[in-house]
């Protein structure tokens, strides 16, 4: 079956999701955010590209699920009618008729349904897009990197994957101060990864690094130590060669670095601080297929493939190992041998 009409929509309205967050960005001189239950932030951009994606992504395949994750519960609550208000202005800007009824109509519709429940019992769908309207909201609050992150999902295998990156560098090297921003990552499964500048058509196909980029391999982790576990995970990277300290970057921004060859390794070990944390399916599932479709390589700390098919938690797997590959081996042993 050719996913490439799935992978024009998500194009289409992935960029037009960045378009949104650039402008929400540019004119408001404070952007406001909500916490959520997990204390993690949302803003009018998030709500805003959740309701314009699922819209888009409704026109083109109404009977597909989408999991997405933010809900509109908060913003139908009448405190809050100034922000859903703001979301409402930026949702016309693309599609006129928007009311705030019908925002918090699609915002919910990414709200996933059974194939989000799935944990607790409900069925999962056999195809299903996960949503991650903005990953990395604290590195957008910062002016700093996020991401949109869109993916198809059958059978539990991630088919089609685009990620939009407004804060990257559009070409090689992650520590320009200067130049152009805006990159757009695309990949089909077993048709390869691709990349251009956000908004043009042209895409060039991209490797991860190579034995003979060596001397360049960095390492990548999240800018929010409480994420991960950057002893360990600093300790691992200098165990299997990394020798300059580790790039951190928000959101899966880090996926892209890897599948470009920016970086040779992300590492996402579990925080000792939140045990019971498990990875959301829609914080990997567009950026691992992009890596693949490089070259590399993406598990779990244990080595396990990453399972997207048990509901919107990753319950099966622990941690993310991220790689272009050719260390990847190293870094399971590595692991190993530190944890034990
Ligand atoms: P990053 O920018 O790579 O730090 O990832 C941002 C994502 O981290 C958010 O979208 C959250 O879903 C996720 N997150 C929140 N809490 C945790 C945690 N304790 N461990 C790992 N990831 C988390
Ligand atoms: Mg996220």
């Amino acid at each position: 079956m050719s996913y490439w009409r799935e992978k024009e929509i998500a194009i289409q309205a992935v960029t037009r999701a960045t378009v949104l967050c650039e402008a929400v960005q540019a004119e408001m001189t404070r952007v406001e955010s909500l916490k959520k239950g997990d204390r993690s932030p949302v803003t009018i951009a998030d709500f805003g590209v959740q309701a314009l994606i699922c819209r888009l992504l409704k026109d083109a395949f109404p009977q597909d699920p989408i999991v997405g994750e933010e809900d509109a519960q908060t913003l139908r609550d009448p405190t809050n009618a100034a922000m859903l208000a703001q979301v409402t202005g930026y949702v016309q800007r693309f599609f006129a008729s928007a009311t705030p009824a019908s925002v918090c109509r699609w915002i919910d519709a990414g709200s996933g349904g059974a194939a989000k429940d799935a944990g607790s019992g409900g069925a999962v769908a056999e195809r299903f897009w996960t949503l991650d309207p903005i990953d990395g909201t604290k590195g957008f609050l910062r002016n700093d990197q996020y991401a949109v992150a869109l993916a198809l999902i059958e059978h539990g295998e991630t088919k089609v994957a685009v990620l939009g990156c407004p804060a990257l560098p559009s070409r090689l090297g992650l520590e320009q101060a200067e130049g152009d921003r805006g990159v757009l990552f695309t990949a089909i499964r077993e048709e390869g990864a691709e990349m251009a500048s956000l908004g043009d058509e042209d895409f060039e196909r991209i490797h991860v690094s190579q034995p003979n980029d060596r001397d360049r391999w960095r390492f990548v982790e999240s800018v929010e130590a409480s994420h991960g576990n950057p002893v360990l995970q600093e300790a691992v990277a200098q165990a299997v060669g990394f020798v300059s300290p580790p790039l951190k970057l928000d959101s899966q921004a880090k996926y892209g670095a890897v599948a470009r060859g920016d970086a040779a390794l992300y590492l996402r070990l579990p925080s000792p601080q939140t045990p019971g944390y498990r990875e959301k399916i829609w914080d990997h599932a567009a950026g691992a297929l992009i890596v693949e479709e490089a070259g590399g390589r993406v598990t779990d700390m244990h080595g396990k493939r990453l399972n997207l098919a048990a509901g919107h938690r990753m319950e099966n797997n622990r941690g993310v190992v991220v790689s272009n590959g050719i260390v990847h081996t190293a870094v399971l042993q590595a692991l190993k041998i530190a944890v034990e």
